[in-house]
């Protein structure tokens, strides 16, 4: 569907007026935006961000957007009307500013204040709702918020009584109605507002659902009882922002389908960007993820090699992608050089693995060989049927293995190899990591590369033990298997889906009949 500022009439400001656009960014994960919150950031001049939202979100405004990060509480005894006059500053300037929040902007988003001097000031400004918490919540917990014989009214409520008002919340008021209570920012203080509601005449085994983290990779999901709730939250330091389901409807999250991976929570070691996948097929079998990148991706100490190679790449025979990665570096330096697909002239393309042809087709390549096996020995095996005495590009990281080019040069052929991009292993963890890591057990670290099992060694060290491995292929299991590590299981087809369904295979063999 093309994106149209005909959508609203709201977007349609002449282009040299200033206004504000508010815009929900739901829960966290990027793609839980409305279209209209993204067509609105891609129009953005200026933003001015909440710390809650994903940051991946703002690579949607153009490069040149002005990026205005707004702490919390930035000015606690004037919430809210400080960014509203920022807002309205900026706007009143012709700029076209959006403010991006996390959620729906107008639940607990003190957008009643930061709307004031907007309002104040006569600048034109839009709403865009965003998928609040409670939704996002029920939704991945599997949650029906109404039921026509249990539940017919949701309520949100804070959790947090000192953020609000003078009046404290009449819980029992609230109680005395059968319905679905959706409490936020209910952590720091679960026992207070548990320990109102059980004494306004809510049976302790009310059914309770907690979503913490919802969307983010390493959410966490748990059924309790508003008996046990507050317990629940001490006990097991569930990490904020979470959202918290009290009411009947609460308890279907236990009835979620037995899943293979259910319970199971899942490490994920791969560089920033690139997990996603993995993320998604770990849920999709009802495990739990974490996403530590145990490598940075950078740019390569010099592009010079790599951008003479793309100037002759049409007098390659093949050009070969090792990784996702290197398509993508290939592909924007050939956009920087004021090149396209012509430049590639009668040069085929091949690829190590499904996602680096994915990678190819995404930049409308067409990808004319893939490696069987996907490993560098299954390119070679494939491509030497193919030519004699042939010209080869390697696009490459600028670490790794040097099977391909000698055994090609081996059998003849002239091979120039190119670093697209550094890979350099993470040598420490920051505070969030550790946090994440200790907050509850991790049943299993994923490792897809040589590189990734080594940087984990040396990061983790005996506490990988603990851990059971899931490899993505036999050269990864072999560097495991070297460093001591060996893995538990080694995924078949070596892809995202391949290594989710190889730790669910396990899963299953193993558990007690
Ligand atoms: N405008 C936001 C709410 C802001 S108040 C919205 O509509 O969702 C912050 C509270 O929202 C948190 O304390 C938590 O209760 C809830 N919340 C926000 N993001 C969440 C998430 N990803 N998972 C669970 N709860 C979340």
């Amino acid at each position: 569907m093309p994106l149209s500022s005909r959508s609203s009439s709201k977007a349609d400001v002449s282009p040299e007026q200033g206004c504000v656009w508010f815009v929900g960014a739901g829960p966290g994960h990027p793609d839980l935006i409305t279209v209209r919150g993204l067509d609105r950031l891609a129009r953005a001049e200026c933003l001015v961000y909440d710390a809650l939202v994903p940051h991946a979100l703002l690579d949607n405004a153009p490069e040149g957007a002005e990026r205005i990060p707004v702490p919390r509480h930035v000015d606690d005894a004037d919430p809210g009307g400080t960014t509203g006059r920022l807002l309205a500053d900026l706007a009143a300037r012709g700029r076209k500013v959006v403010r991006l929040k996390g959620g729906d902007p107008s639940v607990f988003g003190r957008l009643a204040e930061e709307l004031q001097p907007v309002r104040d000031a006569g600048i034109p400004f839009e709403i865009v709702p965003g998928v609040t918490a409670l939704l996002a919540g029920a939704a991945a917990a599997g949650v029906p918020l109404t039921n026509r014989s249990t539940s017919s009214h949701i309520t949100i409520v804070t959790g947090h009584e000192a953020d609000e008002k003078e009046t404290t919340l009449d819980l029992a008021a609230l109680s005395s109605l059968q319905g679905t209570l959706g409490v936020y920012m209910g952590i720091g203080q679960a026992s207070r507002w548990a320990s109102q509601l059980l004494a306004a005449g809510h049976p302790d085994t009310t059914p309770v659902t907690i979503v913490s983290r919802c969307s983010w990779p390493d959410q966490r999901i748990a059924t309790t009882t508003l008996g046990g709730c507050a317990e629940e939250v001490m006990s097991r330091k569930w990490p904020s922002p979470a959202v918290i389901i009290v009411g009947d409807v609460a308890k279907a999250a236990e009835h979620r389908p037995a899943r293979p991976l259910a319970g199971r929570r899942v490490l994920l070691t791969r560089p920033a960007g690139q997990a996603d996948d993995l993320a998604v097929a770990i849920a999709m079998l009802g495990g739990e993820s974490l996403h530590i990148p145990l490598l940075h991706i950078r740019p390569p100490t010099s592009w010079e090699p790599l951008d003479h190679a793309i100037l002759q790449a049409g007098s390659f025979d093949w050009i070969v992608f090792a990784s996702v990665h290197g398509v993508q570096s290939f592909v924007a330096r050939l956009r920087t050089a004021r090149l396209d697909a012509r430049a590639l002239g009668t040069a085929r393309l091949a690829a190590i693995g499904a996602a680096t042809a994915g990678a190819l087709d995404a930049a409308g390549l067409e990808c004319d060989l893939q490696a069987r096996p996907p490993s560098s020995e299954g390119m070679v095996e494939s491509l030497l049927p193919t030519m004699r005495a042939g010209r080869v590009l390697l696009i490459r990281a600028d670490r790794g293995r040097e099977v391909m080019r000698r055994e090609l040069e081996a059998a003849g052929h002239e091979v120039t190899e190119v670093a697209a991009y550094a890979s350099r292993p993470i040598t420490g963890l920051d505070e969030a990591a550790h946090t994440h890591l200790d907050a509850s057990p991790i049943d299993w670290m994923t490792v897809t590369s040589g590189a990734i099992a080594e940087s984990a060694a040396a990061l983790f060290g005996e506490r990988m033990r603990s851990w059971r491995i899931a490899s993505i292929s036999p050269v990864t299991s072999a560097v495991l298997r070297r460093l001591g590590h060996p893995p538990h299981c080694e995924a078949v087809d070596a892809s995202a889906a391949g290594l989710a369904e190889a730790i669910a295979q396990w899963e299953s063999s193993h558990r007690p009949a």
